[in-house]
């Protein structure tokens, strides 16, 4: 495995296992998958609905807490300092842990400084190695930078071959946060899978376009946490450190990039409201 150093010089893997759409009763098969296969780094969040069976997972594994990175993110309805405070106590209770190593506020939305704040207390007491933001574009970003009182290492944005995030990650370089993907295969939008030129690449090496892609992103310094709910995808995503991508292929995969998203905007004022209402619906089912 490799790592990347964050701003704090707290070491991350470079590659981890997310569990977004990972169902309950799967989740904690599949992280028991991943451990298995080598994967020491796991992403999760509230709003996945499955610390619970993440913590199952790790804890019955039998690896040491030490050797594994665990991600939790805050949801925008635990926002504002009390809230996010106890929501992250509560998600070390389930995940079953008496720290964790990176949590981020989920979206740029709501009293997202309270939350901050609440990290960077939290942070202080030792209960968090790092702490972080996701969803932040350039702007909310500087902005978050500029008024905090510690910097966020961390920011995880969507990045793959079709939304490189050329832009936000100077600005990231520039402020010295570390770059994390979310969708590195963008989900497969797109047919990011079966794309020609990722084809002929990988082609060439004699690798999957999976793990060229992921390949890609750790040759540009990016944090990868590729999800898949099957164990041979798992492995096959992990085995991306045996081979490196020459500078014509970088330059080929550079020539994807659409500069925008395939999933949505976060600016769009109409995906605000969208959040916005998933929290109201939310309210509603308590
Ligand atoms: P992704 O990792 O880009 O893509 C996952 C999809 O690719 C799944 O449909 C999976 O199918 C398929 N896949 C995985 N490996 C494959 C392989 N080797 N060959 C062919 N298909 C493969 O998308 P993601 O899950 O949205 O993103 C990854 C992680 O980022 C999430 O799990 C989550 O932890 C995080 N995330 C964060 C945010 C945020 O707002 N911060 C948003 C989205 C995601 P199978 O499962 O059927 O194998």
């Amino acid at each position: 495995m490799e790592y990347v150093t964050l701003s704090n010089g707290v070491k991350m893997p470079i590659l981890g296992y997310g569990v977004y759409q990972v169902s309950k009763e799967e989740c904690e098969r599949c992280v028991a998958d991943a451990l298995s296969v080598g994967y020491r780094s796991i992403d999760t969040a509230q709003s996945y609905f499955n610390e619970e069976q993440v913590g199952n997972a790790i804890v019955k594994s039998g690896i040491s807490r030490e050797d594994i990175f665990l991600t939790t993110k805050v949801w925008i309805e635990h926002y504002g300092y009390e809230e996010a405070r106890k929501s992250v106590l509560k998600s070390m209770e389930k995940l079953q842990t008496d720290y964790l190593d990176l949590v981020l506020l989920h979206q740029p939305f709501s009293d997202y400084y309270g939350a901050y704040r609440a990290l960077e207390d939290l942070y202080d007491e030792g209960k968090l190695r790092a702490i972080g933001v996701s969803n932040f574009y350039p702007d909310r970003l500087v902005d978050i930078v500029s008024f905090s009182r510690i910097k966020p290492m961390v920011n995880q944005i969507e990045v793959h071959p079709f939304n490189q995030q050329i832009e936000a990650k100077k600005w990231l370089n520039k402020y010295n946060v570390q770059i994390e993907a979310w969708a590195p295969f963008g989900e497969g939008r797109g047919g990011l899978f079966e794309n020609p030129v990722l084809s002929e690449i990988a082609g060439k090496h004699n690798k999957t376009t999976a793990q060229v892609m992921l390949r890609w992103h750790i040759q540009r310094g990016v944090v990868v946490i590729p999800k898949s709910t099957h164990k041979e995808r798992m492995e096959q995503n992990i085995q991306v450190f045996d081979f490196a991508l020459d500078e014509t292929d970088m330059d080929k995969i550079t020539a994807l990039d659409k500069a925008q998203s395939s999933f949505f905007s976060h600016s769009d004022p109409a995906m605000v409201e969208w959040f916005v209402q998933i929290i109201e619906e939310r309210k509603g089912m308590k």
